[in-house]
């Protein structure tokens, strides 16, 4: 009976740990996405709420992501990743408008 009890024990420990192991990184992920949440809170110099796009229209990263750069179009405000997908954008609007997906 002892001996029963012990192997349950045994295997008990075994799935807490192979239970375990997944739960740590999910915990690893968790600090990196709020390290994430934090840089991206202070380098953010424009709220997703102030612009129309859903996404950069140069890179198609989604603006909630950050936005550092802004530029008008025609009613809209646009929000953009980084001045250089601003620049790209501004040399040819017309083509790279559908890609911003505005509201
Ligand atoms: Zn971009």
């Amino acid at each position: 009976m002892k001996k029963i009890i012990a192997v349950t024990f045994i295997s008990t420990s075994v799935l807490f740990v192979a239970c375990g192991n997944p739960t740590s990184d999910a915990s690893v992920n968790d600090t990196a996405a709020a390290t994430m949440a934090m840089d991206t809170m202070s380098t953010k110099t424009y709220e997703v709420s102030l612009v129309n796009n859903k996404k950069d229209p140069t890179c198609g990263m989604p603006v909630t992501a950050g936005i550092s750069d802004t530029a008008h179009y025609e009613k809209y405000v646009l929000g953009f990743c980084s001045k250089e997908c601003k620049d790209e954008f501004l040399k040819n609007p017309k083509a790279a408008i559908a890609a911003a997906e505005v509201k």
